[in-house]
Parts: C-alpha cells; structure tokens; sequence
C-alpha cells in the first residue's frame, strides 16, 4: 500500500510473531523511545506512524501491530494485505517462538503476492540466552533463506532497534527497482473462512440483562448474511474476554470490527452486512 502523504511516500510494516514476544514493545521503543514492563496483549491491531530520513529521503512508515492471539488469527488476514514489509519477532528466551516463524510466513504468503522485505527479529537479547541453541534453530528451518535480514534486539534497552527500521527502509527504497513496483489485486479470501461466513465473536455472562435479545437479532441475521457466530461466557473465558480487551458487555467483533455495548441491532446490522461485503465481495 503506498499512500502518498503530503510529499512523503508511506511504506506498511507488519510486526508479526507470538504473544508476548515483544511486538508492541519493539514498536514503542521505535515510536516513543519508551519501555514498559507491565504486559497488556494488544487488542485487533494498533497502527504507527514515523518518518525517517535514508539517503535524503523522507520514508514514511505505518507500522501495524497485530494481536498474536490464536483465536484472532483468522482476524488477522485482514490486516497483512497490501504489506510492503515485515518484521517477525521472536524471543530470544524461549526458542520455541522461532517455530513459528514458517506459520507466521505462510499466513502473509497467503494474502501478499509479492516479494516483500522480511526482518527476523531475535528480541530480548539483555536477557540471558543460549546462543547456539537458537543458531541449531535457525539453521533447521526450512525457509530461513526467505528472510532478507536479520537482528538482534532489545525493546528494554533500545539496542539495535533504530537499525531494524532503517535496515527494512533502505531495502524498501531498493526493492521495486529490483522486484518490480507493488502489483495491487483484490486478494482472495478463499479458505481463510469457514464457507465465506462472517465470524462474530459475542461476549457475554449470566448478569448481562441485554447479551440474549442481542443475541437473538445476531441469530436472527444469519438468515441474510452467512455468520458463524461463537459466543464466549466471560465468567467461564475472562482470560480470553481480557485478551480481547473486553471492558463491557456485550461486546461483539463482527469480522476485524469491535462493538461494544446494546444497539437496538439495526445499527450492528449494518456493520455486519458492510463487514461481510468487506471480506467477501469485493471482487464484484
Ligand atoms: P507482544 O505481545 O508481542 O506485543 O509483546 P509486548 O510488547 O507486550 O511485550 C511482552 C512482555 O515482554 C512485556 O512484559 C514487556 O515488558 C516484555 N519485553 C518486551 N521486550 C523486551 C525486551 O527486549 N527485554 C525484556 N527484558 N523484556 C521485554
Ligand atoms: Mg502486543
């Protein structure tokens, strides 16, 4: 996607990896130059913007921070689309995060197809770690030659985090000269759905008076618009409700949309047909 600002050509990044890593930390740093250590899983996704100067150029990036929630994966698709980066993160304390980087891939490869930048980034490197034990890792992976550059950081420190960025908008400025410019096409949602039904996930608990009647309308939807609706009791789920950043009930996300509180349904209605001609007609 290369939105002309002003005079200033913006580039998307996605930062992809695992719960916890230290995706939102990564970006924070870069951004604000802040650190925190208290962890809040971020929610649906988060958008940034910076503007840095490579070779006299002005480059902007929007970096998109997406949840590494299992159960929004399929969300997820969404926002990979028209990428023209990516950095995926692991953490250099629990190996097991650099399996999950062909899962990471293949999830982008499905909705960009294109050659695109792709950073590995090795977080947490002010902690201690076991260096050829990640080394073992790396060489083992079957798809390490797809990434065109990799680093080691620390959100807590700052180390090397500048040069995350600056290493991705140099290859950015090089990269349709070498592999031609972005080809936009619609993408294909086919697969990433069950049976192209929209899926809305509903919040809800036995002392939320207006969670049934909502739900009902919800049901009663399904009619016109293919849903798969799941409904989530938050008494039972709160780690889950606390995933999603549920404050309120009912809460509803209607495809990568959130909406929280009762609405007569005319209101959710709409967002549910718009988010369902979003995803799934707009080919036509
Ligand atoms: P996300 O789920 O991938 O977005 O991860 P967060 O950015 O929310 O970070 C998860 C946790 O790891 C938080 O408690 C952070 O404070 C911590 N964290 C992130 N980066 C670093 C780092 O470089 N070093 C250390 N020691 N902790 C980190
Ligand atoms: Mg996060």
């Amino acid at each position: 996607m290369s939105v002309v600002l002003g005079s200033v050509d913006c580039q998307k990044i996605v930062v992809l990896g695992n719960p916890n890593v230290g995706k939102t930390s990564i970006i924070q740093r870069f951004v604000h130059n802040r650190f925190e250590e208290r962890y809040a899983a971020t929610l649906g996704f988060n958008i940034y913007t910076r503007y840095i100067q490579i070779a006299n150029k002005n480059v902007g990036l929007t970096i998109w921070d997406i949840g590494g929630q299992e159960t929004f994966k399929k969300f997820a698709f969404r926002y990979l689309i028209e990428s023209d980066a990516a950095i995926f993160v692991t953490d250099v304390t629990r190996t097991e995060t650099i399996d999950r980087l062909k899962v990471w891939n293949d999830s982008l490869e499905q909705v960009i197809n294109r050659k695109i930048p792709k950073i590995v980034l090795f977080n947490k490197i002010d902690l201690k770690h076991d260096m050829n034990a990640i080394s073992e890792k790396m060489a083992s992976l079957d798809i390490r030659s797809e990434f065109n550059g990799i680093v080691f950081a620390s959100a807590k420190t700052g180390a090397n985090v500048s040069d995350i960025f600056s290493m991705l908008a140099k290859m950015l400025l090089e990269w349709n000269g070498k592999f031609g410019s972005p080809v936009k096409q619609w993408v294909d949602f086919k697969g990433a759905f069950v049976d192209e039904r929209l899926p809305i996930i509903f919040f809800s608990s036995k002392d939320c008076e207006w969670c049934p009647p909502l739900l009902d309308k919800i049901q009663s939807f399904s009619a016109e618009v293919p849903l798969e609706v799941k409904v989530i009791d938050v008494d039972a789920n709160s780690k889950q409700a606390k995933e999603f950043g549920v404050q309120s009930l009912p809460t509803t996300i209607v495809g990568a949309k959130m909406v929280v509180g009762y609405s007569d349904g005319t209101f959710l209605k709409a967002i549910i047909t718009d988010e369902y001609s979003r995803l799934f007609e707009q080919k036509k």
